[in-house]
């Protein structure tokens, strides 16, 4: 039996499953404090015969082996997260081997394997919800270098008729900056869900998402695209997506049809718990 952490700003997604992703119990515990949040989760798992846990975790973290500080949360604004060291905790806590990832490298996983890019060894998996984030799959493994991509805070050319000046803290109109639930919110003074009828609001939104995956696949060339997070679920900016890419891209590079290339997760709400279950299983392996 594998144990899986989802680390979410919100909430913490605990599942125990399987290698083929199968999942047993899953439970949800909200995301306050670590004094509070990680008692519970290692309560959870502490019921269970678990042999090694993956983390799929919000960031930025410490994905880095031989960093002194590997398995830490970095550099977060949340409240007692900061330089919190994740892995080290639930080690000592479990003693079993536990595997590290960002969320949106641990969802990329899980689709590749089981869900919208399965059989596919090149995926990307993009979140636009809190935040926007992104993982990849390349050549059958996450990409990692120095240390995780950081896909969300890239720039974006602006929209003409856009003159909101941006909410990211560190860049302020980076791509999350623009086009995270956040600042959704703020450029049009409501609620994502509350504008479902507003169609320039996610003409806008698809206007960005567009140049970011413009660049994504310049750059990466994956086989398969996944949105999720929940700005995602207005279907209308797939839409906007699906016509302002290849204007941008103008012929320069073959895709295949935008509807089966860029897509939904195949895994839903479960891409990033089944990821850390694979994350798990490699932990589990390079111990053993
Ligand atoms: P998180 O990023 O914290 O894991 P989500 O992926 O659910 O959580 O993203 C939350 C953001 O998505 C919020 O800013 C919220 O306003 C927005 N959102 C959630 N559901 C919808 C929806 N149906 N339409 C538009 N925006 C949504
Ligand atoms: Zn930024």
């Amino acid at each position: 039996m594998l144990g899986a952490i989802e680390a979410g700003g919100t909430k913490f997604v605990c599942a125990v499953g399987d290698e083929t992703g199968g999942i047993v119990e899953r439970i949800q515990i909200p995301t306050t404090v670590p004094s509070e949040t990680i008692p519970q989760v290692v309560a959870f798992f502490r019921k269970f015969q678990i042999e090694a846990i993956g983390i799929g975790s919000f960031g930025p973290i410490d994905v880095n082996l031989d960093s002194t500080t590997y398995g830490n949360i970095t550099s977060t604004p949340k409240l007692g997260w900061k330089d919190y060291p994740f892995v080290q905790e639930l080690r000592k806590a479990l003693e079993v081997p536990v595997g590290f990832n960002t969320d949106v490298n641990a969802a990329a996983l899980g689709e590749a394997n089981f869900g919208a890019a399965k059989g596919l060894d090149s995926c990307l998996y993009i979140t636009v919800g809190t935040g926007i984030g992104a993982g990849a799959v390349v050549q059958g493994k996450l990409l990692q270098g120095l240390s995780h991509p950081e896909m969300g805070h890239i720039l974006v050319r602006r929209h003409p008729e856009d003159h909101y000046t941006g909410k990211c803290p560190y860049h302020g109109d980076c791509l999350e900056g623009l086009a995270a639930g956040p600042a959704i919110e703020d450029r049009w003074g409501a609620k994502g869900v509350e504008l479902v009828g507003r169609a320039e609001v996610w003409d806008m939104e698809g206007y960005y998402i567009a140049q970011a995956l413009m660049h994504y696949i310049l750059i990466l060339s994956p086989k398969k695209i996944i949105l999720g997070g929940g700005v995602m679920n207005q279907e209308q900016v797939f839409s906007s997506v699906y016509k302002y890419l290849p204007e941008l891209l103008n012929g320069y590079v073959t895709l295949p049809n935008l509807p089966d290339y860029i897509v939904s997760p195949g895994l839903g709400d479960n891409a990033g718990v089944v990821g850390s279950l694979l994350l798990a299983k490699n932990a589990l392996q390079k111990n053993g």
